[in-house]
């Protein structure tokens, strides 16, 4: 559990076209989380299939891909005390019928399909998804909140 794990969450098409965006954001920021990248990608499918490639063969796959390449995504990097597990409890269950309310997808969707947000199961894999859809790397700034929100600073 570092103060320094970093992990990629992203809003899905269909949560930039419900205006999602700012709420979603919110919810890091005001969490105590560090944003270290951010940007509007509509992504093609190849790199698509890249993010998924743990996917391949699922019968969702090709609806999976047509879906997330169906409009732009928000792709971003948080950084902060654990963040790769927290930011997956703050975005509920795959499944928003399962995400409790008070998470992302439970209080704001339905359809497993249609979840509008995407976070890193694990650091391994946080690492390697933010290679991928931050090649140029991320932003590196002290911000003015950390000794408030993390002890040992
Ligand atoms: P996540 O890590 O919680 O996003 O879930 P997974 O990595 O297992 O799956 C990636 C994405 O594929 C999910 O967020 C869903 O959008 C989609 N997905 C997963 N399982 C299903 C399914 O059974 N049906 C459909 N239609 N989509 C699914
Ligand atoms: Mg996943």
């Amino acid at each position: 559990m570092s103060t320094q794990e970093r992990t990629y969450i992203m809003i899905k098409p269909d949560g930039v076209q419900r205006n999602l965006i700012g709420k979603i954001i919110a919810r890091f920021e005001e969490r105590g989380y560090k944003l270290i990248a951010l940007k509007l990608v509509h992504a093609t499918p190849e790199h698509l299939e890249k993010h998924y490639a743990d996917l391949k063969g699922k019968a969702f796959f090709p609806g999976l891909i047509k879906y997330m390449a169906s409009g732009p995504v928000v792709a971003m990097v948080w950084q902060g005390l654990d963040a790769v597990k927290t930011g997956r409890v703050m975005l509920g269950a795959t499944n928003p019928l399962q995400s409790p309310v008070g998470s992302i997808r439970g209080d704001y969707c339905l359809a497993v399909g249609r979840n509008i947000c995407h976070g890193s199961d694990s650091v391994e894999s946080a690492e390697k998804e933010i290679a991928l859809w931050f090649p140029e790397g991320v932003v590196q700034y002290t911000h003015i909140q950390e000794p408030w929100v993390l002890e040992d600073n």
